[in-house]
């Protein structure tokens, strides 16, 4: 099978935890002596092999072979590919079966990050989420006093449009965000919001 690997917990003194996002499924997988294996990095696409255990209801995860990424090398886009990984691991948290979005929008990523600003490609990634799941309020209403939004509209946790004056917070031009929300592109935002849109987006997904 081939995943990417979510999170990894460590266990006793040598035995890891690791949860793998695969096409389907979100497998939860038992690594006897991790650290004698070769490592196991959170991120990583892995061609592996599950083991069905007699004595344990947790599956054993073996012959792990890491994929290599051209980014591999590059610590920003490693870090910020990380961030992004870890949000979608708590966003994902009970989820066992799964739409094959989520996979494939990882290998999109992993796919184009060598030459893409890696904010602006995982906030457009993050944006394609929020489409997917239903959750993306193109219609600028203010989640919380519910009255159209015009010209600046700021951005509460996972990208709820708000007024500036309700979550005293400052606002984006409208025009920019429908950019985004409709085409998926950043390409209309200067780096500081770039910045500022990658904060929120770490509020969580
Ligand atoms: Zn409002």
């Amino acid at each position: 099978m081939r995943g990417f690997v979510l999170n990894t917990v460590k266990v006793r003194d040598e035995d890891l935890i690791v949860r793998i996002l695969t096409k389907n499924e979100v497998l939860t997988l038992y690594r006897f002596y991790g650290a004698r294996h070769s490592y196991i990095n959170v991120g990583y696409l892995i061609d592996f092999v599950v083991e069905e255990s007699a004595k344990t209801t947790i599956k054993r995860l073996r012959n792990v072979v890491q994929l290599s990424f051209s980014f591999l090398f590059n610590l920003e886009k490693m870090l910020n590919y990380k961030i992004f990984i870890n949000l979608l691991n708590t966003h994902l948290n009970d989820i066992t079966k799964i739409d094959n979005f989520y996979y494939n929008l990882l290998l999109k990523i992993t796919n184009s990050m060598q030459e893409r600003n890696s904010k602006r490609l995982l906030i457009e990634s993050y944006i394609n989420l929020l489409e997917k799941e239903g959750r993306l309020h193109k219609d600028f209403i203010c989640f919380l006093c519910e009255n159209k939004i015009y010209k600046k509209v700021a951005l509460a946790r996972g990208f709820l449009p708000a007024h500036e004056k309700c979550i005293y917070d400052k606002g984006f031009s409208e025009k920019k965000l429908i950019e985004l929300f409709e085409n998926k592109k950043t390409i209309l935002f200067n780096d500081e919001e770039i910045e500022k849109l990658w904060k929120i987006m770490n509020l969580g997904f």
